[in-house]
């Protein structure tokens, strides 16, 4: 395996400065946390963007959320065909073996995800519609969104709609999973969807009774 590297130095000074201070501190509980095993109360499913900091956002401990990301934040519909489906999965362990109590799936402004896939179906972004293009296929899940949106005419306000679409397509996507359906029915699972505001620091939550997302 030559291609695995040692880390790099600024790294390492970061981890010893946290092993030293952090974890020094909290021995017990870290302790305690690989003892007794995880048990998140939520999922988050956000980008992957570098910006986006759910943990920050939410003040978050370790073992206190099930953290998933990818491309946009998106879920993809169920299909149990025998792929490799990592959100699915992931959705599957949190929902079926951790039984969490909430799903939040975490939009946000300047995606560079949505951004793709709005440029990919404006024609503006060709290299996205090869086949063997995994952005331009992850984001193929947003498509339907952009015809949706095409009407308005300021690009950044189309954007902003297709990231907050992304966010109910996922929610409607993940109502698809037989576990997810049956966990909700049952009350024992609530899903909700966020959209952050990276400049302003707005947290928008989606609010059913008037279909817009309204600042928590
Ligand atoms: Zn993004």
């Amino acid at each position: 395996m030559k291609n695995a590297r040692p880390l790099p130095s600024y790294l390492v000074q970061r981890y010893h400065g946290w092993r030293a201070t952090t974890h020094a501190e909290n021995k017990a509980w870290y302790r305690r946390l690989a003892d007794e095993g995880q048990r998140p109360r939520a999922m988050i499913i956000s980008c992957c963007d570098s910006r986006i900091h759910v943990t920050s956002i939410f003040g978050a401990d370790e073992g206190e959320f099930f953290i998933h990301r990818n491309i946009a934040g998106l879920v993809p519909p169920y299909a149990p065909d025998g792929d490799h489906h990592g959100t699915s999965a992931a959705v599957e362990y949190a929902v079926t073996v951790l039984k969490v109590a909430n799903l939040l799936v975490v939009g946000h402004s300047n995606c560079g995800g949505v951004r793709g896939c709005h440029d990919m179906c404006a024609g503006l972004a060709p290299q996205l519609e090869e086949k063997t293009s995994f952005i331009g296929r992850w984001m193929d899940l947003l498509r339907p969104s952009y015809e949706r949106q095409a009407g308005i005419a300021d690009e950044s306000e189309r954007l902003r709609a297709m990231e907050k679409e992304a966010v109910l397509v996922s929610i409607e996507n993940l109502m698809t999973f037989p576990f997810v359906q049956a966990a909700v029915e049952a009350e024992s699972l609530t899903l909700h969807g966020l959209w952050n505001d990276i400049g302003e620091g707005v947290v928008e939550c989606y609010d059913p009774e008037t279909g817009k997302f309204m600042p928590v």
